[in-house]
């Protein structure tokens, strides 16, 4: 059987004494192992990528970005064999894991654009006779570790705008689904990135823990649970590592009484249901204001959900896959049982969906609960499934209220047709990403996505604008050329104009 295992210095590599299964989520069947790194391995990595440093650091930004446009241009030409491995390892239906591609590819087109964000501030005569200016200088080896849920996008949020940065990279991808990333490192190389600016390492634990503990590694980017999102910001931290760290969530959508229904609730659906509700961003919480909306809304969700087709993703007519494991399928059917057994009522279970020729897959059919309180577990905990939460409310405040409440706050929405309240949900709430009448709200690649409370630990958001502030650090430099001949005396007093 396949084993997949890492590029170090522009070469596949794979000598480990560890291996874990890859398991295809639509058989339940084991497709190839996956290489877990030691710690060996991982320094060597490192060594790697300092040695790239000095050259890729002093090759001209624009340099860089050509193998940013060669690369777009591959990840295009190779779109259906990078969709088709993300399917076999995720789940996720064809057409949905070409969005995510996309969604990779504009931020490598605003990598293309390194010279122009790199330009940095001048000023002519700061003082008499002198100039000054900030540059961006890159760090040096950075390192981005990776969750399962976006195999191509996450990681091409992070080391196209490290390396066009200039510095060199060590990616640590999901060992769930690690294939599609790995062939998108290999097309970098294709493109002509120099050996050892981007390293691939495979692994758990062990290969993180090496990363967070090597002095030579300045920065970290994580995106994937809170728990470890928490412990990866502390341990980079205490290290003296830069760090942005992204986590979980639990997204709320408000429906106002006004809201158009029916596209809010195909809006909905797609939202809470897509990738079988494994996005960071996915709705699980919708937040009726009135039991009217209440209602109308949970009797017309019922409707559309009796409609949707679950099955392998390779069919693009399916609406959803199955879940990643095994193991997060269960996790996923106790949070049914608890919030059966916390009260709240389940008026659409698909805790027994078959999918014929596919009964070893891991397949749960889309579930809806209303009338969920606040003090639940299903209401306070990610559950990273197709599972979706009626909360109902008597006013947009007391919406409001909850969101802030809750530890997370990376998305959340409103549906309305009212502009004053759309624009005061937006000014107030206390979550990072903002939708108005727009379900998904995740940034443009030339925006910054990111949230706000325990779903990011650090100051920057990931990708966009402050992806260029992340990977680089400003020096200030202030020169002065005195004409030939002229002498100045000593001054005492603090330099000023
Ligand atoms: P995860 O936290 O289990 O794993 C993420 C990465 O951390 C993986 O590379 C994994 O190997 C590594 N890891 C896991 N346990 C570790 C440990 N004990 N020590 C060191 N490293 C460890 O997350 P996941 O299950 O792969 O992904 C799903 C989670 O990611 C969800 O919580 C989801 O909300 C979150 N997510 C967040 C965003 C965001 O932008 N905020 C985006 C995508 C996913």
């Amino acid at each position: 059987m396949k084993t997949i295992g890492h590029l170090i210095d522009g070469q596949t590599q794979n000598n480990e004494s560890r291996a874990q299964d890859v398991f295809n989520p639509a058989t339940g069947e084991v497709s190839k192992r996956v290489a877990l790194a030691s710690k060996t391995t991982v320094e060597e990595a490192i060594t790697k990528a300092q040695a790239a440093f000095p050259a890729w650091r002093n090759t001209p930004p624009a340099k860089r970005a050509q193998v940013m446009f060669k690369l777009k241009t591959l990840l295009e030409e190779n779109a259906d064999k990078i969709c088709a491995l993300i399917t076999e390892e995720h789940g996720k239906v064809l057409d949905d894991a070409k969005g995510e591609l996309q969604r990779g590819i504009e931020n490598v087109e605003y990598a293309c654009s390194a010279p122009e964000l790199l330009k940095g501030e001048h000023s002519k005569n700061a003082g008499p006779g002198i100039d000054s200016w900030s540059e961006f200088q890159p760090l040096g080896v950075v390192t981005g570790i990776t969750p399962f849920n976006f195999p191509a996008m996450v990681p091409l949020w992070m080391w196209p705008a490290a390396i066009v940065c200039g510095n060199t990279f060590i990616l640590k991808p999901s060992e769930r689904t690690p294939s599609s990333t790995l062939f998108i490192c290999e097309l970098a190389q294709q493109a002509g990135l120099p050996a050892g600016v981007l390293n691939l390492v495979n692994g758990d634990k062990e290969a993180v823990d090496t990363l967070l503990n090597d002095e030579r590694v300045m920065a970290v980017s994580f995106v994937g649970s809170t728990p470890i999102a928490e412990y990866i910001y502390n341990t980079a931290n205490s290290n003296g590592k830069r760090c942005q760290a992204l986590g979980g969530a639990k997204n709320h959508a408000i429906v106002m009484p006004d809201a158009d229904m029916d596209n809010t609730v195909n809006a909905l659906m797609g939202a809470a249901y897509g990738s079988c509700g494994e996005r960071c961003m996915a709705i699980s919480v919708a937040v009726a204001v009135g039991n009217e909306a209440a209602d109308n809304l949970v009797e017309k969700l019922q409707g559309r959900m009796s409609e949707m087709n679950v099955g392998p993703g390779t069919d693009n007519q399916n609406d959803m896959g199955p879940l990643i494991t095994a193991q997060h399928f269960e996790k996923v059917k106790t949070y049914i049982d608890i919030g059966l057994e916390e009260g709240a009522s389940l008026v659409m279970d698909g805790r027994n969906l078959r999918v014929d020729g596919h009964e070893n897959g891991y397949f749960m059919g889309a579930c809806l609960f209303d009338k969920v309180t606040a003090d639940m577990r299903i209401y306070q905990e990610e559950i990273f499934g197709p599972v979706l939460c009626v909360v109902r409310v008597d006013s947009m405040q007391e919406a409001m209220d909850l969101i802030d409440a809750h530890e997370y706050g990376n998305g959340t929405c409103i549906f309305t047709r009212d502009g004053e309240a759309a624009r005061y949900f937006s000014d107030n709430i206390k979550v990072g990403m903002v939708g108005i009448n727009v379900p998904l709200p995740v940034p443009v690649a030339y925006h910054s996505f990111g949230g706000w409370k325990r779903s990011l630990f650090g100051d920057l958001h990931a990708y966009g604008p402050d992806a260029i502030r992340f990977y680089t650090k400003r020096k200030t430099v202030t020169q002065r050329w005195p004409s030939a001949g002229v002498r100045e005396g000593a001054q005492f007093t603090f330099p000023s104009n």
